[in-house]
């Protein structure tokens, strides 16, 4: 993957030649921020599913979908 996963910007190659995922520091921490706050998104939407009936059930359930598929889209 080519630019920082944050904002798809440049990144330098780090001396040892590992490829960076990040521009900057504060790109890094936004993204772990995201990833964490998506993350207890999706186990509080799958909660709020599994603890409603319909129709609630299908909107929280396509909540953590949407988390869910943003989530995958960052990492
Ligand atoms: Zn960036």
């Amino acid at each position: 993957m080519a630019g920082c996963t944050w904002c798809g910007g440049d990144v330098t190659r780090s001396s040892t030649g590992r490829p960076r995922r990040f521009c900057s520091d504060e790109h890094r921490k936004a993204w772990h921020q995201r990833v964490k706050t998506l993350r207890r998104q999706v186990d509080h939407y799958k909660d709020l599913g599994a603890a409603n009936a319909e129709p609630y059930r299908s909107y929280w359930l396509s909540c953590a979908a949407d988390a869910q598929a943003e989530l995958t889209n960052l990492s």
